[in-house]
């Protein structure tokens, strides 16, 4: 199975900024491209996950009503475009609250492998895009590909400061999307040597023995 999990603020919408969190369906921008990524990911045959901390529920600024409000709002307009999230989770906890649910904890990650009855060891062909090193230690915690986007919270300046660094850097999820595509692409031409290379050997024996 091709998955992919992705952080929402600053990778599919615009990031509200530091401290900031999206409250309302105003607040709510997609960033040029996503869509599109989005579009493309679906077609390609990918489950897309949204692996999200919201803490500003915990904090009171907005409620998990909002919150789910505008959670089908984007989906509404991704499903617009011919795209498809197939689930997204939240942590809505603070962050001091010990939650498995919370980035760079991969409580989310494991639920959405286990809803779709894998293991985490598939975890190791999925990818994670994300804008933060939080996001990016998540991918390595549940050992995913990782791709750090440029259109959000950090850049590669406080990259230079991370101890764990992502697998590849782009632009935003447009170009992550390329990324996953021709990394899918290598895997699967590999995969074809590997069973042509099987298929010959087996025919050599076949031809000595008929020999
Ligand atoms: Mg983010
Ligand atoms: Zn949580």
């Amino acid at each position: 199975m091709k998955v992919v999990f992705l952080d929402r603020d600053g990778v599919i919408n615009e990031f509200p900024g530091n401290g900031k969190y999206v409250t309302k369906l105003k607040e709510f921008h997609f960033i040029p491209g996503s869509l599109d990524a989005l579009r493309i990911l679906t077609n390609e045959g990918y489950s897309i996950f949204v692996v999200s901390n919201q803490a500003g529920v915990a904090k009171g600024l907005y409620s998990k009503e909002k919150l789910e409000h505008i959670t089908r709002n984007m989906l509404r307009d991704v499903e617009a475009v011919g795209g498809k999230i197939t689930e997204v989770y939240y942590c809505t906890h603070f962050s001091h609250a010990g939650c498995e649910c919370r980035k760079p904890k991969i409580g989310a990650i494991q639920k959405a492998l286990e809803s779709s009855n894998k293991t985490l060891q598939s975890a190791q062909k999925a990818f994670l895009v994300g804008d933060t090193e939080s996001d990016i230690l998540t991918g390595h915690n549940a050992g995913c590909t990782t791709i750090f986007v440029l259109s959000g919270r950090e850049d590669l300046r406080h990259m230079r400061g991370w101890k764990i660094k992502p697998d590849y850097v782009a632009r935003d999820l447009l170009e992550a999307t390329d990324i996953i595509n021709e990394r899918n692409l290598l895997r699967s031409k590999r995969r074809k040597r590997r069973a042509l290379t099987v298929k010959s050997i087996r025919r050599r024996m076949a031809k000595e023995k008929a020999g």
